[in-house]
C-alpha cells in the first residue's frame, strides 16, 4: 500500500476520492510491484484503455503523462491497464473484474442517475456521497486478487512520429506536425481544416 500522503496527493491531482479514482490507485498499485515505476533507470509506458477516473490515479503513481509520450489511451472503455517495462520488454495487463465496484446495487444506480442529471436534491446528493465515500473504501482496502484479472500480454507501444516536423497549414495557416496534415487539391491542411477530427 501507500504512504498516506502520497494518497492525498493523488486525491488532490484528481479533485476528489471516488471509486473510479480508489481503482487506478489499486491498479497502479499491481503495476508498481510488478514492474515499478516510471523512472529514468526504469522507463515504464502505460497503455489505460479509459479516459475516466481511474486514469488520473495511474498518471500520477506511475509517473507516466501524455506529454512525456509513457501514457497511451485507447478507447476501449474498459478498466484496464498494461504496463510495459521497457528495460526488458516485461509487459502486464490488469483487468478490473467485472464486480470490482461491488455486487450491482439499485439504490446507488438510481442516485446516481439523478445526481448526474442535477435533479438531486441536497439530501440525495448526501447519501450519495456517503455511498461513494464506501464504495471507494471498500475498493482501498479489498485483496488485489479480488479487484483484478493480471494476465501476461505483448503490448505494441504505439510509437509517436520520429520526425517533428512543423508546416503551416494552407488553410488556417497555424503550424502543425506535418505527420498530421494532408494534401488536397495541391493543398497541405491540417485535420482541424479538413474535418478530420475525431
Ligand atoms: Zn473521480
Ligand atoms: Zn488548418
Amino acid at each position: 500500500m501507500y504512504e498516506s500522503g502520497l494518497l492525498d496527493e493523488v486525491v488532490r491531482f484528481h479533485g476528489h476520492m471516488c471509486p473510479g479514482l480508489a481503482l487506478g490507485i489499486r491498479a497502479a498499485e499491481v503495476a508498481r510491484n510488478e514492474v515499478g515505476v516510471n523512472s529514468p533507470e526504469n522507463p515504464v509506458v502505460a497503455i489505460v484503455e479509459t479516459d475516466l477516473c481511474p486514469a488520473d490515479a495511474i498518471q500520477y503513481l506511475m509517473g507516466c503523462t501524455f506529454g512525456r509520450g509513457n501514457l497511451v489511451h485507447l478507447d476501449h472503455g474498459k478498466n484496464a491497464f498494461t504496463f510495459v517495462r521497457l528495460r526488458d520488454n516485461h509487459v502486464i495487463r490488469v483487468v478490473a473484474r467485472p464486480d470490482a465496484f461491488g455486487p450491482p446495487d439499485p439504490e446507488f444506480s438510481t442516485l446516481f442517475e439523478k445526481v448526474r442529471s442535477g435533479q438531486a436534491s441536497a439530501e440525495e446528493r448526501a447519501t450519495f456521497e456517503e455511498l461513494q465515500r464506501r464504495r471507494a473504501q471498500a475498493i482501498l482496502t479489498a485483496s488485489l486478487d479480488r479487484l483484478f484479472r493480471v494476465e501476461p500480454a505483448e503490448a505494441q507501444v504505439p510509437r509517436r512520429p520520429r520526425t517533428v516536423r512543423w508546416v503551416v497549414c494552407a488553410s488556417c495557416g497555424e503550424a502543425t506536425l506535418e505527420s498530421h496534415t494532408e494534401e488536397r487539391d495541391g493543398r497541405r491542411c491540417c485535420r482541424r481544416c479538413l474535418g478530420k477530427l475525431g
